[in-house]
C-alpha cells in the first residue's frame, strides 16, 4: 500500500502488519525508517465524528513549549502535555490516548503544523 511516510518525507509501498479491530485503523511498516505507521481510513466517516476526539486548532501561545518534552516512542505522555517532535521541529499537545490490539499504546496529538496525529508511545524496545 501507497503511503507517505512523514519521517522519511517520502512515499514507499509499505508492508500491512496489522489491521485494528475497529477496522479504522491499519498499521504499515516504513521501509525507509522500519517506522510504524497507522493508516486511517474514512477520516470523515461518521465513526470518526462521533469519537471523543475533538480537534481544536492551536496557536504557539497556547502551549508551554518551554517545558515541552521531547517525543520518543519510548515515552509515556499524559492527558494535556506538551510535546517537541524533534523530526517535524512542531509542538503539540496529547489530547487523547487509545490502546491498539497487542496492547500497543498511541496517544494522539494535536500538532501546531501537522494537525491531529497518532504516534506510539510506551514502546519497549
Ligand atoms: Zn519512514
Amino acid at each position: 500500500m501507497r503511503q507517505y511516510c512523514s519521517v522519511c518525507k517520502s512515499e514507499f509501498d509499505m508492508e500491512i502488519i496489522k489491521q485494528g479491530s475497529k477496522e479504522d485503523v491499519l498499521w504499515l511498516k516504513c521501509p525507509g525508517c522500519q517506522g510504524f505507521l497507522p493508516h486511517l481510513r474514512d477520516e470523515d466517516s461518521e465513526a470518526n465524528k462521533s469519537s471523543e476526539i475533538v480537534e481544536e486548532p492551536l496557536a504557539l501561545e497556547d502551549l508551554d513549549v518551554e517545558n515541552a518534552k521531547e517525543y520518543s516512542e519510548d515515552q509515556v505522555f499524559v492527558l494535556g502535555e506538551v510535546i517537541h517532535h524533534r523530526s517535524w521541529n512542531d509542538y503539540g499537545k496529547i489530547i487523547s490516548k487509545s490502546t491498539l490490539p497487542g496492547n500497543r499504546k498511541t496517544v494522539w496529538v494535536q500538532f501546531l503544523r501537522q494537525g491531529k496525529v497518532q504516534l506510539l508511545e510506551g514502546v519497549i524496545s
